[in-house]
């Protein structure tokens, strides 16, 4: 495939990747985004393709997606990209297994980023997706790549493709785009199914042998092979 062909197929996918997080209801207004990377071809650099700045979500087309460098500078397209595009890029450029990358405020996910409490593994679908607790990041302002940094410092060496940044909201990473929107999903449904069950009690955490063998029995065994 062309490296042009690539990212036009990229900008669809984007684009139909932001309409699932408003049909789970993880975004309002024009909060929220997701990117993917479009790997180089022959010799060429990696790019991202991201949401435009401000655009509502009932008006993004394939062809207002932004694409970018891995710098975060704008390469193609006639909107700005998302303001947070150079963490996104940051991640990219220090997570090379990383093909894409959401972030949401979603409601219960960030309610646990805005105490600044990771979410504990205490239910098997945490086990299997995340492989522990969902853990907190630091706070970092808007605009620059902190967030970015806050994201790879948190995330490398954690199983966990989620990280609830403090005070802010969720960023998720994963193999595809796809894979970060569904990170991004379970980690709002875990975030609520344990708000709920701490509202009315002090759920135990799964023993780390049970959560190690959930974990593996979901990422090598579980779904269609
Ligand atoms: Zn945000």
């Amino acid at each position: 495939m062309t490296m042009h062909a690539a990212v036009a197929d990229a900008r669809a996918d984007v684009c139909r990747l932001h309409a699932v997080l408003v049909t789970a209801g993880l975004v309002a207004w024009t909060s929220g985004n997701v990117s993917t990377r479009v790997r180089g071809t022959e010799g060429a650099a990696d790019l991202l393709v991201i949401k435009p700045s401000g655009i509502a979500y009932e008006d993004l087309t394939p062809e207002s997606m932004v694409v970018c460098d891995l710098g975060g500078n704008r390469v193609e397209g006639s909107f700005l990209p998302s303001s947070d595009t150079a963490s996104h890029a940051y991640v990219y450029r220090h997570m090379p297994q990383v093909g894409g990358v959401v972030h949401t405020h979603s409601a219960y996910a960030t309610a646990w980023a805005a105490r600044g409490e990771a979410i504990p593994c205490v239910i098997t679908a945490m086990a299997d997706e995340f492989g522990g607790e969902i853990p907190v990041g630091p706070f970092a302002p808007i605009g620059g790549d902190e967030i970015g940094r806050g994201v790879v410092a948190t995330l490398t060496g954690h199983r966990s493709p989620a990280v609830l940044m403090r005070s802010h909201g969720v960023f998720t990473i994963g193999a595809t785009a796809k894979d970060a929107v569904k990170a991004a999903v379970m980690c709002e449904d875990a975030a609520r199914t344990v708000h709920l069950a701490r509202a009315y009690g002090d759920p135990p955490p799964l023993p780390p042998d049970q959560v190690d063998a959930l974990h593996r029995r979901y990422t090598n065994e579980y779904g269609q092979r």
